[in-house]
């Protein structure tokens, strides 16, 4: 399909059609006027590439003459987006984070741009208010119609009965990462590209990175670095703060701490959204009626960060943090270390393994620790397990009974009363597809490379049953994720982190700051390090909590930081 010059703003394909005059709004001159004060004019000329595929750091560009094509590059070449013609300005969410851009764009008819910085962009978008909303709404349109385009020269050539295909698949979709997905099981045209690309059945997955580099079965981190998903890391610069962690509370720190002017860098191990990002849906955060997934939740909160100034890294783990010296410093999985003036633990907590003897084999091949589409997708009309008694287990039995064919929801306990919220059992109870089973544990898992059938005791006869089923979802508490402070940060017997009035005499050495002062109500046994949200001894586990401490955190960073 060709898109016309003369059609301003035009956007080719069903995805970029819908809600078209705010994806590609036309500046007035009034509001070109005022950009005019934070960029540079520049030439443009006929067939001059713009910004290819994976650039980092780009401008934007307003167009003030001539015009610019957009265009989606594929396997089968290249897919027009949109033709930008005076008035109208490029970009898109990766522009604003100073990533690998996803589109090439080449000057069409020479003319005139005015090219706003990565920097002055930010400037813009935090002091011009009818400007910010504009800029921010066409860029997550712009980034939501590439998603939904399902195309792209990132592809993903999977199976679904891999674990590292779901892995990959959750990594990309929950960095709002376009690609086209092929399943081997399923599509004839996966063979054809195996041969072009000299890969055996064996090595699958594979992430083929814009059409030249082939990754078989990379890590997230092998994944991220390909696709240009995170800036360099300057670990010269000492920041004000480091928050290490991006579920709920470290992105409510990062929020506040960058929108009250501190240099922030969040270091996320996986993907932004921490354990709220594996729900279907939050019925009960404040503000959000009719609910909202845990990934919509992140997506927003992590582009509210950045438009604040705040830098994310994902696929970046914390490995260690050494305090003995400040400047703090927290050890990378690169192998570098980053430093700061105040740390925001808020790696919160993962699910409890199953301690049963197979059970790491079939993660990801039927054993599955969130509910959200990426994984519903693999038992469509199937029978599956969800075992746990607590809200998340509630939540994803009424979301799989949607998509299934029937749920069976496994307590030990007699009952659900105890831990569930009332909204969820009485879902449950009305619903014809969900059984619930009392006092029952699994007891083994069976099967080749995927898991085939489950067998559960029932106490408290102990009957054993046998079912086909090859689906398991552990939902059944967590555990905090604090290896990474141990020697440096007092923690209680179960690994939480301990904070305020719960630190002990012996926690705070009589020659520490902390003892001549009493540390405030987030900060740990080291002066200017803070703990929040599930990761914390004493947090209430829910996201409005997790949120409430990131966010109020933050003024005892600057009573930290600045006395
Ligand atoms: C399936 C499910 C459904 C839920 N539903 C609800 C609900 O409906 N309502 C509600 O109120 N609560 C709900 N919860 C609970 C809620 O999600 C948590 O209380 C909340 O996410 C806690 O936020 P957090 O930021 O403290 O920690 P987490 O969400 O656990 O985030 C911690 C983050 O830190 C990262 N991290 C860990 N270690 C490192 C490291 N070494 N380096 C870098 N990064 C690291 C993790 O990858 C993670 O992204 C649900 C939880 C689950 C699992």
């Amino acid at each position: 399909m060709t898109v016309e010059a003369k059609d301003e703003g035009a956007a080719s394909g069903p995805s970029f059609s819908a809600r078209k005059a705010q994806m590609f709004p036309q500046l007035s001159s009034a509001q070109i006027q005022r950009l005019e004060a934070h960029g540079t004019r520049r030439p443009i000329t006929t067939g001059e590439i713009l910004a290819q595929p994976g650039d980092r750091n780009r401008p934007m560009l307003v167009v003030l003459s001539g015009s610019i094509e957009v265009v989606q590059t594929g396997m089968s070449g290249e897919v027009p987006i949109v033709v930008h013609t005076a008035g109208s300005f490029t970009g898109e969410m990766s522009t604003l984070q100073g990533i690998g851009s996803l589109v090439r764009s080449r000057v069409r008819e020479e003319g005139e741009v005015l090219v706003i910085t990565e920097d002055r962009l930010r400037t813009i978008i935090q002091t011009d208010a009818e400007l910010s909303e504009l800029f921010m709404r066409a860029f997550i349109l712009r980034r939501v119609s590439l998603i939904a385009s399902q195309a792209g020269d990132v592809i993903l050539l999977g199976s679904s009965h891999s674990a590292g295909t779901l892995r990959i698949q959750q990594f990309l979709t929950r960095n709002s990462f376009p690609f086209v997905n092929l399943d081997v099981n399923t599509d004839a045209a996966v063979q054809t590209l195996l041969e072009r690309f000299h890969i055996k059945s064996d090595e699958v997955p594979v992430v083929l990175c814009r059409g030249e580099v082939v990754l078989k079965n990379p890590s997230n981190e092998e994944v991220a670095a390909c696709l240009g998903m995170n800036q360099e890391i300057d670990d010269d610069r000492v920041r004000d703060v480091i928050v290490v962690g991006a579920g709920p509370s470290g992105l409510a720190a990062a929020v506040y701490a960058a929108s009250e002017g501190l240099d922030v860098l969040v270091l996320e191990t996986g993907t932004p959204g921490g354990q709220a990002g594996s729900s279907s849906k939050i019925e009960n955060y404040l503000g959000f009626p009719t609910g909202i997934s845990g990934l919509a939740l992140a997506a927003r909160a992590r582009v509210q960060a950045q438009k604040f100034g705040a830098e994310i890294r994902t696929a970046y783990t914390a490995m260690k943090l050494n305090c003995a010296e400040r400047p703090y410093a927290v050890e990378l999985c690169h192998g570098n270390a980053v430093r700061a003036r105040s740390i925001i633990i808020a790696t919160g907590a993962e699910y409890r393994r199953l301690t049963l003897e197979n059970a790491t084999r079939f993660i990801g091949t039927g054993i599955y620790y969130a509910a959200t589409a990426t994984e519903a997708r693999r038992c469509e009309m199937k029978d599956v397990i969800i075992v746990g008694g607590g809200n998340s287990a509630g939540q994803a039995a009424v979301y799989l009974a949607g998509r299934c064919h029937h749920v069976h929801l496994l307590v030990r306990s007699k009952g659900l009363a105890d831990t569930m919220s009332h909204y969820l059992i009485r879902r449950i109870a009305e619903s014809s597809n969900i059984t619930l089973h009392a006092n029952t544990e699994i007891t083994s898992l069976q099967g080749g490379e995927q898991l085939e059938r489950v067998v559960w005791r029932t106490a408290p006869e102990n009957v054993l049953e046998t079912h086909e089923i090859g689906h398991v979802f552990l939902m059944t508490g967590a555990v905090p994720s604090t290896r990474w402070l141990k020697g440096c940060i007092a923690l209680n017997d179960k690994g939480f982190v301990r904070t305020g009035s719960d630190l002990t005499a012996v926690d705070l050495p009589s020659a520490s700051e902390l003892a001549a002062r009493m540390p405030q109500s987030f900060e740990t046994n080291r002066p200017g390090i803070f703990a929040v949200g599930d990761v914390r001894y004493g947090s209430v586990k829910r996201v409005a909590a997790a949120v409430g401490e990131g966010s109020a955190c933050v003024q005892q960073v600057h009573q930290a930081l600045h006395g």
